[in-house]
């Protein structure tokens, strides 16, 4: 038999690169293929005349060890920027206003982002019972059964647009925040199970995503993937997979095509690190069903607006992280990052710089308008909600039409399913961030595991 690498990894995004980094360091000969014109996937930074902001991911939440273990191994932790002091305060919008998110018991006794009535529903949490241990249950459905209306509203849904740009009432609970869904099947009660899974943590050394500081580069996140890309080495850009067969010595093949030249690969195990339906394509003649499945899995599309204002035209102190729109508050936008208070270096001396998200599940028709409207949309609403006059000094539009999977009620039963296509073709992985999280974390996470899993395949562990 003869091979062109011991893994093929096709993908260089964060799950891909991550991937091919570990298999490098277990002594296995790794290519990756990307039909990008550059590694890194949705996570790009881009300088312009002194302003840095990301045209995907601004920040990663820090919830491991095994994250800077990584980025010690790639030489990196000195460039590694901590999320400032003042960036812990997160706004939401009630009544067109921002209001601090509490962050303690006292706050939350007294904020005016919930109403007496929600607050005393709270105190009921604790007694209320679980959920039928078969019953798939909508993140909306759990939360207002739990929590009630007004926290659905004005707390869980803006951070499901924020970190999903999804519904809370299409995505299942138990695929999307399996560890809300663990909580109220271990302890009964999310208030009972905060309290004792932090000690839990507390030994393992772990975090909890709300509680984990989030943190980038001093010259953006693409950093990571640049360093990752050139420690793998093999990263053949603008080079797209087209099909995955099976030689008939077990040999695992890929049909790639290179400006316009179609060519085959030859490798003794395959990571398939693209988005879901990319992956489909590539396994339809072998798994059909899995494809299917992984074909059902819907995305959100999202516009990213990168906009820098000179700091005297802003009347709000930008304390913060950002500010979320609620649904219910019926903005055009989702929310919008502080990004110059949340990093240093990120706008020119005298200026600020927002990145802000519109469309998601919310409003999917909008990433159909046309820049100006987009532009405009977003200058309207800084106006309205931070004070913000004039016209920006500075603006980015990036269209993500497909930016981010949505775990939606049946996900794991699909993922079982796209699984199939592993069983049916020995040496191939799936990893991408439509199985096991979509934060950048959990796709480094995913990477470290499919490179365990295909080192074992290989005999290396
Ligand atoms: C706008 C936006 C903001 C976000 N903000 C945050 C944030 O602040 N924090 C956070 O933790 N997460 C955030 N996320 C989520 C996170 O960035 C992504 O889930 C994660 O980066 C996905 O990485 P991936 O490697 O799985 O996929 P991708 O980055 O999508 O990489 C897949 C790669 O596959 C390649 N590919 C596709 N088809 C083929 C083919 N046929 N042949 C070869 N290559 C192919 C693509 O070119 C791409 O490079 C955000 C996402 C978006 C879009």
């Amino acid at each position: 038999m003869t091979f062109d690498c011991d893994v093929l990894v096709v993908g260089a995004g964060i799950s891909g690169l991550t991937a091919a980094f570990q298999l490098g360091r277990h002594g296995l000969a790794v290519e990756v293929v990307d039909a990008g014109s550059r590694p890194g996937g949705v996570i790009g930074t881009e300088h312009s005349d002194g302003v840095l902001y990301e045209r995907g991911p601004n920040s990663i939440l820090d919830t491991g060890p095994f994250i800077n273990d990584i980025l010690g191994e790639l030489g990196i932790l000195s460039e590694r920027v901590e999320i400032s002091a003042i960036a812990a305060k997160r706004f939401l919008v009630r009544a067109g206003r921002l209001n601090a998110l509490p962050t303690t018991p006292l706050a939350f006794a007294k904020t005016s982002l919930f109403s007496a009535g929600a607050k005393l529903r709270l105190l009921k949490e604790p007694f209320i019972g679980r959920a039928p241990a078969d019953a798939e249950e909508s993140v909306a459905r759990f939360v207002v059964r739990r929590l009630g209306r007004e926290f659905l509203d004005y707390a869980v849904e803006p951070f499901v647009a924020g970190v999903y740009a999804g519904d809370p009432a299409e995505l299942s609970v138990s695929a999307a925040f399996p560890r809300l869904h663990e909580i109220e099947r271990r302890y009964g009660s999310l208030i009972r199970g905060q309290i004792l899974g932090a000690r839990e943590r507390a030994r393992s050394g772990a975090k909890a995503k709300n509680v984990a500081a989030s943190f980038s580069f001093r010259e953006g996140l693409q950093t990571l993937t640049d360093v990752l890309a050139r420690r793998v080495g093999r990263v053949a850009t603008a080079t797209r997979a087209m099909r995955v067969s099976r030689d008939s010595d077990g040999t695992l093949l890929l049909d790639a095509e290179h400006e316009g030249a179609v060519f085959q690969k030859r490798a003794r195990a395959l990571v398939l690190a693209v988005p879901a339906d990319c992956a489909a394509t590539l396994i339809r003649d072998f798994a059909p069903d899995a494809a299917s499945a992984l074909e059902e899995i819907p995305y959100a599309g999202v516009v990213s607006v990168a906009q820098s204002y000179r700091r005297s035209d802003v009347l709000h102190p930008l304390d913060g992280f950002g500010v979320l729109a609620p649904r219910v508050e019926k903005r055009h936008i989702l929310g919008t990052l502080f990004s110059s208070s949340m990093f240093e270096g990120r706008a020119r001396g005298n200026e600020v710089l927002f990145t802000t998200f519109i469309g998601g599940r919310r409003n999917p028709e909008l990433l159909s308008r046309p820049d100006e409207d987009l532009a405009a949309f977003v200058r309207e609403e800084l106006a309205a909600l931070l004070g913000a006059h004039g016209a920006p000094v500075f603006s980015a539009i990036t269209r993500w039409p497909r930016a981010i999977p949505q775990y939606t009620l049946g996900h794991l039963d699909r993922i079982r399913r796209a699984e199939q296509a592993q069983h049916a073709m020995p040496g191939l992985h799936l990893c991408a961030s439509y199985r096991g999280g979509v934060a950048v974390g959990d796709c480094i996470r995913s990477g470290c595991d499919t490179a365990e899993a295909v080192a074992r395949y290989l005999g290396r562990k």
